[in-house]
C-alpha cells in the first residue's frame, strides 16, 4: 500500500519532520497546516523539498467548521477554502480533508451540509483537487462515520468522498461492519490510529493519547479489514495526536510508525486470508512470528571491579560457575535452566547506551526453533541486526538490536536449554559439583525500566518483532511517584518481560534510569517451585532481601482468606503474595547491588498470569526506607 503519515505525529521543524518520514521509508505525508503556516518557505518550496526527498504530499488537513452553515458564514468559507486550494495546487497537494463541523452556529441538517459540500467539491473539481469529508467523534451533528457517508452519498459529487479515522469510530464504540458496504473507491483516505482504553473525554483523549496501530488497545486490524473489503485501495495513513511523540526524537518515532503500519498491514493480511484470498492491494507479507519457548541466557555487561561483586553476588544466588569463555573475559553461571554470562570485556558496555561502570544487562537470549527466520522476521519488521564478532569454535548466535540499544539474541531449541555454551565456552568440572544450588529453575520474567518515551515502541517492538501480547497496564505508587506497568508475554507464557516506566522523576526507576541512559534491566525475576525453601537456602548463602513491614500481612490477612500457618510463614520468610482467580503467586525481592538492579524470587501456584504488581508498593516503599 502507498504508506503516508500526518506530519502532526512527529517532533521537530518541517524540514526535519520530512527528512524522518523519508529515511523511514514512507511514501507520501498528510500536511498538517499548521506545519507550513511556521514553515519558512513558500508552498512551491515546498513542493521541491517533499519530492527531493521522494515524498508526496498525499494530504492538506485540516479544513475546518464547514457544512451546515448559514448562508453567510458558508459563503465566507468557499472564499477561505479557494485560498487554500490555491496553496495546495502550489504545493501539489491532491486532496482536503474538510472534518465535520463543530461550531454551535452548524445546523443539523444533512441535505444542507451535502448541498454544501457539493459545492465544495465543485470548486475542487476546477482545479482538479478532491474533498475528503471526515466525521469526528466530536462533530456538532456528524460524528459516525455512517452520519458522514450518507452526506458525502447525497452530495454525490465525484470530487467529494469520505476519510475514515479509526480513532472517531473505535473510540465512540461504533461499529466498523458497516465499512466494508461503502464502495471502496468513495472512501478517499483512511488514517489509522490507536489508543489505549481511557475513561475521559473523547477530544482530550483524541488530541493527546493516540498511539500508533499495535500500541493502544483498540481492534485497530479488525478496522482495517472493514477498510480493505470495501475495496479501499488509496494510502493508509497515521494521524497520532500524542504528547509523548511530539517530544522524542522524530527518527524513533518514524521507525515505529513504519512498523506500526507494517504489522496492521500483515495482520490484516492474515486475517483477510481466511474470507477473501484475492487481495485488491499489496499488503506487506513478513515471515511468521518466531514462536519462542523460553528465555535462554542473561548477559551482564561488567567491569572487572563490578564483575568480581557480581561473581559473589550470583553465588550467593545459588548459581554455580560454570566455564570461561574460550577467547574472551566472560564467564558462564547457571542454576536449574538459567545461564548468566558476566561480560567483562572492555567493549562490552559499547553495545547498549550504558555507562562503563557498575553492572547492567547488555542482552538477552531467547529459545526459538528458527534463530535465522527469527531475525528475518525482526529485519523485516525494521530491527537491525547485530553481528557480534566470533573466535574460531565458537557458534555464531543470530541477533537484533531492541529499542535502547540492548541485543536480544536467537538461540536455537534445537541446542537443548543448556546446549549453546558447550561451544563458546570451556567448562570447569571442578566447579559443577559445588552445591550451593537453591532450586531456582528458569528465568520467570525480565523487567525493564524504560524513559517514559520508550514504552509504546517496546510495546510495538515486542509485538511485531517478537509475538508477545501486552497484558494490562497497571498504575503502582511509589513513595515518589507512579510508575506505570505492563506486562508482554508470548501465548505460551514462556517469554514474560514487564515494562516500567517512571511517571515521575523522583522514584527509584527515574533515578535508575538517569544513570543508564533509560532503558535497562530493572529486576530480573527467577522461578522456583518450592519458595519457603529456596528462599531459606538463598539466606544461608547469604543473601539479603527487602524487608517488609509486618502491616503488610495485618493487611494481607484482612484482604485474603489464607491459612493462618502459610500468613505466618510468609510473615516469617517476608515472602509477598498475591491471589488471582487462576492461581498463586508468592515472590521476594533481593537488596538492589550497584546499578540498582536486584532479583526477584518467584513461585507461580496453578495458572496465576501476572507479577505481583500490587506488592510492587510495598517493597518500593521498603527500598525507601532504608
Ligand atoms: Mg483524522
Ligand atoms: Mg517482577
Amino acid at each position: 500500500m502507498h504508506r503516508s503519515i500526518a506530519t502532526v505525529s512527529l517532533s521537530g521543524t518541517l524540514r526535519q519532520k520530512l527528512e524522518a518520514v523519508a529515511a523511514a521509508g514512507f511514501d507520501g505525508i498528510e500536511l498538517f497546516e499548521a506545519d507550513f503556516i511556521n514553515f519558512k518557505g513558500t508552498a512551491k518550496e515546498l513542493r521541491g523539498i517533499v519530492a527531493d526527498l521522494g515524498l508526496s504530499i498525499d494530504l492538506y488537513q485540516p479544513f475546518r467548521d464547514f457544512e451546515g452553515m448559514p448562508e453567510a458564514q458558508f459563503r465566507r468559507s468557499l472564499e477561505r477554502a479557494e485560498r487554500k486550494f490555491d496553496l495546495m495546487e502550489a504545493m501539489g497537494a491532491p486532496m482536503v480533508l474538510c472534518c465535520s463541523n463543530t461550531s454551535p452556529l452548524c445546523v443539523d441538517d444533512p441535505a444542507l451540509a451535502a448541498a454544501q459540500l457539493h459545492e465544495l467539491a465543485e470548486r475542487a473539481a476546477r482545479r482538479n483537487l478532491r474533498v475528503g469529508f471526515e466525521a469526528l467523534a466530536w462533530g456538532r451533528h456528524t460524528s459516525l462515520y455512517g452520519q458522514a457517508w450518507n452526506i458525502v452519498k447525497q452530495a454525490d459529487h465525484a470530487h467529494l468522498g469520505l476519510i475514515l479515522d479509526s480513532f472517531h469510530t473505535l473510540s465512540l464504540k461504533d461499529d466498523p461492519a458497516g465499512i466494508a458496504d461503502i464502495p471502496g473507491e468513495r472512501i478517499f483516505f483512511l488514517q489509522m490510529a490507536d489508543a489505549p482504553l481511557l475513561a475521559m473525554d473523547v477530544l482530550q483523549w483524541a488530541r493527546h493519547h493516540r498511539s500508533f496501530p499495535g500500541q493502544g488497545d483498540f481492534d485497530v486490524v479488525g478496522f482495517f479489514t472493514q477498510v480493505l473489503r470495501a475495496g479501499y485501495t488509496g494510502p493508509l495513513s497515521l494521524e497520532i495526536f500524542n504528547d509523548i511523540f511530539r517530544e522524542t526524537p522524530n527518527r524513533r518515532t518514524a521507525v515505529d510508525a513504519m512498523r506500526s503500519l507494517l504489522y496492521l498491514e500483515s495482520e490484516a493480511r492474515q486475517r483477510l486470508a481466511a474470507v477473501q484470498p484475492q487481495q485488491r492491494v499489496e499488503l506487506f507479507n513478513p515471515p511468521p512470528v518466531a514462536a519462542l519457548s523460553g528465555l535462554s541466557f542473561i548477559e551482564f555487561a561488567a567491569d572487572d571491579a563490578s564483575a568480581i561483586t557480581l561473581d559473589t553476588l550470583v553465588r550467593q544466588l545459588g548459581f554455580r560457575r560454570i566455564g570461561k569463555h574460550r577467547s574472551k573475559a566472560v564467564t558462564l553461571y547457571r542454576q536449574g535452566e538459567i545461564n548468566f554470562i558476566v561480560n567483562a570485556q572492555p567493549d562490552s558496555f559499547a553495545r547498549g547506551r550504558f555507562e562503563a561502570h557498575g553492572t547492567s544487562v547488555c542482552a538477552l537470549g531467547v529459545r526459538c526453533a528458527d534463530p535465522l527466520a527469527a531475525v528475518e522476521r525482526a529485519t523485516a519488521m525494521r530491527s537491525k541486526r547485530h553481528d557480534s564478532p566470533v573466535g574460531p569454535n565458537e557458534l555464531r548466535v543470530p541477533a537484533v538490536v531492541a529499542p535502547g540499544g540492548n541485543l536480544i539474541h536467537f538461540v536455537a531449541e534445537s541446542l537443548g536449554a543448556n546446549g549453546l555454551y558447550e561451544a563458546d565456552f570451556v567448562l570447569e568440572d571442578g566447579v559443577l559439583t559445588a552445591d550451593n544450588d537453591a532450586g531456582l529453575q528458569q528465568i520467570d520474567h525480565v523487567a525493564l525500566g524504560l524513559a517514559l518515551d520508550q514504552l509504546d515502541t517496546w510495546v510495538l517492538f515486542t509485538r511485531a518483532v517478537l509475538g508477545l501480547e501486552p497484558g494490562e497496564s497497571l498504575e503502582l505508587a511509589d513513595p515518589f511517584g507512579l510508575i506505570r506497568s505492563r506486562g508482554v508475554a508470548n501465548a505460551e507464557r514462556s517469554v514474560r518481560l514487564v515494562l516500567n516506566v517512571s511517571l515521575s522523576q523522583r522514584t527509584r526507576t527515574a533515578r535508575t534510569l538517569s544513570v543508564t541512559g533509560g532503558g535497562a534491566v530493572h529486576h530480573i525475576a527467577l522461578r522456583c517451585d518450592d519458595i519457603f525453601e529456596t528462599a531459606a537456602k538463598l539466606r544461608a548463602n547469604g543473601t539479603r532481601f527487602v524487608p517488609i513491614s509486618n502491616n503488610y500481612y495485618d493487611d494481607l490477612a484482612t484482604r485474603i482468606d489464607l491459612a493462618p500457618e502459610l500468613l505466618e510463614r510468609m510473615r516469617a520468610a517476608g515472602v509477598l503474595f498475591d491471589r488471582s482467580p487462576a492461581g498463586d503467586y508468592l515472590h521476594i525481592y533481593t537488596e538492589s547491588f550497584e546499578g540498582g538492579l536486584f532479583f526477584e524470587v518467584a513461585q507461580r501456584v496453578g495458572s496465576y498470569d501476572a507479577y505481583g504488581a500490587l506488592n510492587a508498593p510495598a517493597r518500593m516503599a521498603s527500598q525507601a526506607q532504608d
